[in-house]
């Protein structure tokens, strides 16, 4: 048994007995405001399937951690007695002839990046969080710009290994020897936040980098005016990897769009773009903090989801309803894609984020969620999620992976 800084006892025993490091937690540790009794890192598979086995025997909740930079998106767990951590659940087999690459999930995404990088090939993600692990990625659901023209995470991913609340692995997709009928296992895990089990590794497929990337940047006069350039710049066969919209507390909202592709060409099609949006400027590569999520680390994130046609009606409705709160937002987000998020300071009150969120809701065709409450707002009775369709299929899966409620229990919508 291998255990740091902890008195043996029965439990931390039988937490250990597979081959993982087991400490006691710290407030350090906490996850989401929940410091868990103790903190676990399996060296391989083998052990974490055998430390959720006894986590399991015992009744202790799990909840994941990778590097813990989006530990307090989703709501907070009911309750955390282990933290698993996934960083020795790392390696990377990387077959470029196949464009294909199998990975740990405690692997940190942007070490994967550089490996793929120095053999001319990239995991199509955007704006690395630093220290990131690719487990961290695939359970909170990121997709980045580029999903625009290479599709969302959850469409790169061809494979997946994933170990059940009660130890048992199963694996599905592309290089496995095993494959479990019925489920696709990817598909799954993806944006969960390990409500339904603890990935372990995960193969995806890749694209060769692009040899050439051109921004075409314009300032909008109004909102009705971007999504017209978002229109037309879709419509016109320029073949975009991205259209991204940016607009802050005060000031103008410019819209950027990223083509990527071989030299020959790029310029031509930069030009096209550039004549569909009056005061446009190309510039080569790809803008500093591309991708990256609007306001600071501890606003309070909303993300937006609704059709394309209604990305700058609902960027609008976003500015209104702060305003209306007395409070502001600062957005960002994929027009080609739908998706945006809204930053509301730190010191937006519940009752503000909920009006803000409330009234865009009902005003959209779409999906409002609070990804990520300011920490003071890490327990307040926020309505998170608004109406989840689909929420009895999500809670039927949840009763087939995880039927005692031992993963993060509470953190997912519906409290899953
Ligand atoms: C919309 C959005 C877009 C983003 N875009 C990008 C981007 O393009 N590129 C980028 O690098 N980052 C992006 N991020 C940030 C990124 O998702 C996280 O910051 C980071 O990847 C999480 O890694 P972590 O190791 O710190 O995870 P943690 O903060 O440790 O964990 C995050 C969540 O995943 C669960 N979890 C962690 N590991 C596992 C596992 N192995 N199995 C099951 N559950 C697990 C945790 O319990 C927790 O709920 C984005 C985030 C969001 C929400």
């Amino acid at each position: 048994m291998t255990q740091e800084d902890t008195v043996a006892n029965p439990e931390t025993e039988a937490l250990a007995e597979g081959g993982a490091v087991v400490r006691e937690g710290t407030p350090g540790d906490a996850a989401a405001g929940r410091a868990p009794r103790y903190v676990a890192r399996p060296p391989d598979t083998a052990a974490a399937s055998a430390l959720l086995a006894a986590a399991h025997r015992r009744g202790l909740t799990t909840v994941m951690r990778g590097h813990g930079t989006a530990s307090d998106w989703g709501a907070p767990p009911e309750r955390c007695d282990v933290v698993l951590e996934t960083t020795a659940l790392n390696g990377v087999e990387h077959a470029a002839g196949d464009l294909v690459v199998q990975v740990g999930a405690g692997t940190p995404l942007a070490d994967l990046q550089a490996e793929l990088a120095a053999a001319g090939q990239r995991l199509t993600l955007d704006a690395l969080v630093p220290g990131g692990t690719v487990g961290g990625a695939v359970a909170t659901g990121l997709s980045g710009p580029r999903r625009l023209l290479h599709g969302p995470l959850r469409d790169l991913i061809i494979g997946m290994t994933a170990i059940r609340a009660d130890g048992v692995a199963a694996s599905s997709g592309g290089r496995v020897v095993k494959n479990v009928a019925g489920y696709d296992l990817g598909k799954l895990h993806t944006g969960a936040f390990g409500t339904l089990g603890l990935i372990t590794s995960v193969t995806f497929r890749l694209h060769p980098l692009p040899e050439a990337l051109r921004t075409v940047g314009a300032t909008a006069p109004n909102p009705e005016t971007a999504q017209q350039w978002t229109r037309d710049v879709l419509a016109s066969g320029t073949v975009p990897a991205a259209v991204e919209l940016d607009w802050p507390e005060t000031g103008p909202l410019t819209l950027r769009v990223l083509l990527e592709g071989a030299e020959g060409g790029i310029d031509a099609r930069a030009r096209a773009v550039a004549d569909l949006m009056a005061g446009s400027g190309i510039t080569e590569g790809r803008p500093a903090h591309w991708g990256v999520l609007p306001g600071e680390d501890e606003d309070t994130l909303l993300k937006v989801a609704v059709p394309i046609s209604e990305v700058a009606e609902a960027a609008r409705l976003l500015h209104e309803a702060a305003q209306r709160q007395h409070t502001t937002a600062a957005i960002s987000g994929s027009a080609g894609a739908g998706v945006l998020f809204a930053a509301l300071p730190a010191s937006a009150h519940a009752e503000s984020v909920d009006a803000v969120a409330r009234s865009v809701r009902a005003a959209v065709d779409g999906s409002l969620t609070v990804a990520r409450p300011a920490p003071a707002l890490a327990d307040a009775d926020l309505d998170r999620w608004g109406e989840v369709p689909g929420l009895e299929l999500m809670r039927s899966v949840k009763q087939r992976f995880d039927p005692h409620r031992l993963l993060a229990p509470g953190r997912f919508a519906g409290g899953i």
